[in-house]
């Protein structure tokens, strides 16, 4: 570029997945939008003709590329899907057909494209077969790809081949979970929260992450030097050179102090007088198993199965299943891994196509309903976790249990596959482990019932803030409504630790909260036993736990159960962290 140098431009958004990031930018539109439209001479016509196939091409290679790396991580399933997009493109018919269009209409090669796929679509739109509906929306992922690789033909050769920074509307988890580390050095969206899937897998897999940035895919330009800052949310486009060098010493300021916090992985989780709490991993996929052995996790806490269930279109069969969970439990051995049985519907994938969308779907068919609606399907995991635990030590738990009659219906199939398998000779650990997922109020007010029938409870902080306040985890407008620290939760919170208690059995936290090092003090002091935390939060959440004093933490939690905003029990928690590990916070978080 010449002339005048660009002027640094800043944007603020929350900072989700810490880390800094600096290169060029890769920015995607959001949705299928129409492309420009422009008449072409006849001369032209063969070259647009060839424009199109190209970028057929690109897009087959690209999925043929995303199967494989699917079924890398996940398994042989999980890659179908790309299969089933690619032979969407090999169709000839419709190939012809955007070829005549261009000859005939005279019209640009993405345009004709465009317009073909538009009417396709229409017509499945129209058709009443649930599961064709459903479809239009991968036609519709697949049409977005094959426009990308056009307008991929203006960028320099091999831009997108370089490292970037990836500036979008909104991810899906599944995007996150399959991007290329290599090629994503970070990601900005204009969407999205903290508590999100995308933001969840963000963190799991270390890359630093900002969302919540309004306009930001209007505002950036395509290649523009840029970095995100993932500890404080900033997003610079242009930086000048004193910035750069600013981040480039403080991204090996903070990879060398985490080395240094990695020095304790060793040390077992107690509080300065003794107090032991475990600190587990939540993970979704098997191959985040090397990560939590090399940070000392006592054991997985949360295995989020959805992701790797319903990835592919089609459900993993009962020896699938009992593979993957026989993973977990032979990676995880001598400690134990908890296998949270599928948690559909809501904000996360869906079980299966419905033949209209729920009108509230976070009041809707989600959890552990739809496992009781679909008990073929329950059964299969069930089973396979059971089989599976002969291997190692496993436990299980029922996600979004809402009261006592779901929660003896699950006990009730549990007793059932465990009959079977006898009948058939399958080995089982007849003393897994078994949980209940406290993330509805109305679990938390039956908690004393629901404590006689399981061996834990995993307090799934993100679900249960949302429901105890009325705010939808993902919605960025009501974001700063979304108060973990509200009186509402801790007292729900303290609520459940009591019931365990009187029952004798143990308590975890399996939320994002588990993470946030300014409320460790109040949560330990709240009578929690387990952090279930990410892989690389591990670290982060040991030094904390080694620099509390238990008894300090039950006086402080005792406080704040008499304080009546969210913002008085924050700075209560807040303070003690700070005396406790200023040099894990604020601008030092690492
Ligand atoms: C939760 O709700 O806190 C939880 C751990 O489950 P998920 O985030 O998968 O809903
Ligand atoms: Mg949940």
């Amino acid at each position: 570029m010449s002339g005048t140098p660009p002027v640094e431009e800043i944007y603020h958004g929350i900072a989700v997945s810490r880390g800094i990031a600096i290169g060029p930018t890769h920015v995607i539109a959001r949705g299928f939008t129409a492309p420009d439209v422009y008449e072409i001479s006849e001369h032209a016509v063969t070259s647009e003709q060839e424009r199109y196939l190209k970028a057929l091409a690109t897009t087959q290679k690209q999925l043929g590329e995303l199967q494989k790396r699917m079924e890398a991580i996940s398994g042989r399933e999980e890659g179908l899907v790309f299969e089933a997009h690619s032979m969407i493109l090999d169709d000839p018919g419709v190939t012809q057909e955007v070829l005549r269009a261009i000859s005939e209409r005279r019209q640009n090669a993405e345009f004709s494209f465009y317009a073909v796929m538009q009417t396709y679509l229409e017509s499945m739109r129209r058709v009443s077969d649930a599961y064709l509906k459903e479809r239009t929306i991968d036609i519709e992922d697949i049409c977005q790809r094959v426009l990308r690789n056009f307008s991929s033909d203006d960028l320099p050769e091999n831009a997108l081949d370089q490292a970037h920074l990836l500036v979008t509307y909104d991810l899906t988890p599944s995007d996150t979970a399959s991007m290329d580390r290599s090629k994503i050095l970070g990601f900005v969206t204009e969407s999205g929260s903290f508590n999100s899937h995308t933001a969840i897998l963000a963190r799991a897999l270390g890359i630093p992450a900002i969302v919540g940035i309004g306009n930001a895919v209007l505002e950036t330009r395509a290649l523009a030097p840029a970095i995100i800052d993932g500890y404080s949310g900033t997003f610079i486009v242009y930086p000048s050179e004193e910035t750069t060098a600013h981040y480039r010493a403080l991204n090996k300021e903070r990879q060398a102090a985490r080395k240094e916090l990695e020095t304790l992985r060793d040390q077992e989780s107690n509080t300065r007088d003794g107090h032991h709490i475990t600190l587990s991993a939540n993970i979704e996929f098997t191959h985040e198993l090397d990560a939590v052995r090399e940070h000392c996790a006592e054991g997985v806490g949360l295995f989020r199965t959805e992701f790797f269930l319903l990835e592919s279109s089609e459900h993993p069969d009962e020896e699938a299943q009992t593979k993957v969970y026989t993973e977990l439990a032979e990676g995880i051995s001598p400690n134990q891994g908890i296998i949270r049985t599928l948690d559909a519907g809501g904000d996360k994938l869906s079980a299966e196509p419905l033949p209209e969308p729920e009108p509230n779907p976070f009041l809707g068919w989600r959890g552990i309903r739809i496992s009781l609606d679909r008990q073929e399907l329950f059964k299969k995991q069930l089973r396979a976790i059971l089989r599976a635990s002969a291997k190692g030590k496993l436990g299980m738990m029922f996600p979004f249990i809402s009261g006592m009659t779901e929660l003896k219906s699950c006990r009730k199939l549990v007793q059932t596959c465990m009959e079977e398998l006898d009948k058939e000779g399958l080995p089982y650990d007849q003393n897994l482990e078994i949980g209940a997922m406290i993330e509805i109020p109305s679990a938390v007010l039956v908690a004393d019932e629901l404590a006689k029938e399981v061996d834990f409870f995993s307090i799934g902080t993100n679900d249960l803030i949302q429901y105890t306040v009325a705010v939808d985890r993902i919605n960025h407008r009501v974001a700063k409504l979304y108060r973990s620290s509200h009186p509402s939760v801790i007292r729900l919170i303290k609520m459940t630790t009591d019931a365990a208690k009187r029952a004798g059995i143990w308590t975890g936290i399996c939320g994002e909260m588990a993470a946030d090092l300014h409320l460790t003090p109040l949560l330990i002091g709240l009578g929690v036993d387990e952090l279930s935390v990410g892989p690389r939060e591990l670290a982060p959440v040991r030094k904390a736990l080694l620099s509390l004093d238990f008894s300090e933490c039950q006086a402080l939690a005792e406080k704040a159960l008499t304080l009546s905003t969210a913002a008085e029990i924050l700075e209560l928690s807040r303070n003690a962290a700070y005396a406790a590990y200023a040099d894990l916070l604020g601008e030092n978080s690492i």
